[in-house]
């Protein structure tokens, strides 16, 4: 992430806003950048002034009739919103602290980027998630729920725990070692993750069932400094994300296709 990136996320960080694998990535920009440093205090100061500062004004009515003019649909979040800061004893008129105006923004903001990641494609967010999921298996130590180099304590322990059987197999001799397996929520459902690692690389693979008809082969992508992979074999989806390199990652997947589980 480079100073101008990193200065855009910056109100977002100070609002704690921003996603896991963007945090990491302003905290590692940060670290390094006394500009930003400098300015993160400054923010940083004004909103707890903010906080503690007794700022209540009454918003006009005129204002409070517009702005709900320019928002004629969802009624219901803005009666929640309207009530949120609502002082209670005035009925229907409301006061519009800056901080409340500040979270007002806020809202318009996460509204916008909401509608916009409902128009972006499916496979972006899942991207993101995938990246997000990975980090925090690192994050918190939680890479393994079973923790086991064999795939014979690895398969049985994920059943009754799915409504599918995901295919678990052992690449140790191809440099691939399975470390263990756990399950995670992801694309709206719960997948099996099986642990690989690379020399010190831990690489997670992601299976849940799916249509593999006329899936494309697998294509390696890079998101935030990681690889990403996914491809449709046999019925299922595979999602696997590492830090390890291109090659790697593609020496994972061709041993993983050429050694089909039994
Ligand atoms: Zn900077």
């Amino acid at each position: 992430m480079d100073h101008e990136q990193a200065f855009e996320l910056l109100p977002g960080y100070v609002d704690q806003e921003l996603s896991l694998s963007e945090s990491l990535a302003f905290e590692r920009h940060l670290a390094g950048c006394e500009h930003c440093q400098h300015a993160y205090r400054q923010q940083r100061s004004v909103s707890a002034q903010l906080r503690q500062a007794d700022l209540r004004v009454e918003a006009p009515d005129e204002l409070v009739k517009r702005i709900k003019a320019a928002l004629p649909v969802r009624r219901s979040l803005w009666e929640r919103l309207v009530d949120r800061f609502s002082n209670g004893t005035r009925g229907r008129s409301w006061g519009l602290a800056p901080v409340g105006a500040m979270a007002f923004s806020v809202i318009a903001l996460a509204w916008s980027a909401g509608l916009y990641l409902s128009t972006s494609s499916g496979e972006a967010r899942l991207t993101q998630e995938l990246v997000d999921d990975h980090i925090r298996s690192l994050q918190f130590n939680h890479l393994s729920d079973v923790i086991s180099t064999d795939r014979h304590t690895v398969k049985p322990w994920f059943d009754g725990k799915l409504d599918f059987a995901p295919p678990v197999v052992d690449l140790a001799q191809q440099g691939y070692p399975l470390i263990g397996g756990r399950l995670d929520y992801l694309n709206g459902r719960t997948v099996a993750v099986m642990v690989y690692r690379y020399k010190l690389h831990p690489i997670n693979l992601y299976v849940w069932p799916g249509n593999d008809a006329g899936a494309p082969p697998p294509r390696i992508d890079e998101e935030k400094g990681y690889r990403l992979a996914h491809w449709s074999a046999a019925g299922m989806n595979y999602w696997a994300i590492t830090d390890a390199g291109e090659s790697e990652l593609n020496g994972f997947i061709t041993n993983l296709l050429a050694h089909p589980a039994s």
